[in-house]
């Protein structure tokens, strides 16, 4: 586990720095740390160095590890992948919020397996001192680059997936989330997470949508200016992944 550690501090003072930069407070910038790819052991060690909160990509994985570390208590596993309608009765046993729904489709299936779960669900997001029971939070990703070979629901039909959501009673709409078009100048970056800022406010502002999901290793800054709340960094904690 050379360096985590380092890592870590050095990412929590890249969003401190750009928040400031921004005229922001840093506790208003939250650090979901990517674990996809990384074991068990190596999410165990970035939780001894006070991280809380994990995205994962696929729920097989994200089963698997939080099976493997039921003994961390207020670990919060995130799930920030495509997720298929059929796998939805295996997250909402396990997952603190789903950051990516893209369809009333699945919306409406959250909510039923949602409903009919019982036992310990951890959902919330604990950083906003809101533990919640009764809800599990979800975040709309919002294809703001209109790239067709990308997940997320298109800027015309946001207003019709919010308002699915809304109708289920054991769904909290917890704000918004998007993931731009690659380019090697992150700074061009910017009008992709300008143009989500500019959704949350149309549909109804930081009082319906209180989080904004953007910015990774190669963009945080340019997202924090923009106005996230949420980064997802993988590659600056953990290192490269190994594509398999
Ligand atoms: C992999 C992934 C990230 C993290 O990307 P890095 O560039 O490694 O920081 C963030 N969000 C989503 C949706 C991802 O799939």
């Amino acid at each position: 586990m050379t360096g985590i550690a380092e890592r870590i501090a050095a990412v929590r003072h890249r969003v401190e720095q750009s928040a400031r930069a921004a005229g922001r407070a840093p506790s208003e910038v939250h650090l979901l740390a990517v674990s996809k790819t990384v074991s068990s052991q190596t999410v165990r060690d970035a939780y001894a160095c006070g991280l809380r909160d994990f995205g994962e990509n696929y729920v097989q994985e994200l089963s698997r590890k939080a099976a493997d570390l039921t003994d961390l208590p207020d670990i919060a596993w995130h799930m920030i992948g495509h997720l298929q309608k059929n796998k939805a009765r295996h997250v909402v046993r396990s997952v603190a919020a789903v950051h990516a729904v893209h369809s009333p489709e699945l919306a409406r299936e959250l909510g039923r397996r949602a409903a009919a779960s019982e036992g310990p669900a951890a959902w919330g997001l604990g950083w906003q001192g809101r533990p919640n029971r009764l809800r599990l939070p979800v975040l709309v990703e919002v294809n703001v680059g209109g790239e067709e070979q990308k997940a997320g629901c298109v800027p015309a039909a946001l207003g019709a997936l919010l308002d699915a959501i809304e109708q289920e009673p054991a769904l909290e709409l917890a704000g918004l989330m998007t993931v731009p078009p690659y380019t090697e100048d992150p700074v061009r970056a910017r009008p992709f997470f300008d143009q989500l800022t500019e959704l949350r406010a149309r549909y109804g502002g930081p009082a319906r949508l209180p989080e904004l999901s953007m910015g990774m290793t190669h963009d945080l800054e340019v997202a924090i200016a923009a106005g996230s709340t949420i980064v997802r960094v993988g590659t600056a904690i953990f290192g490269s992944r190994t594509v398999i």
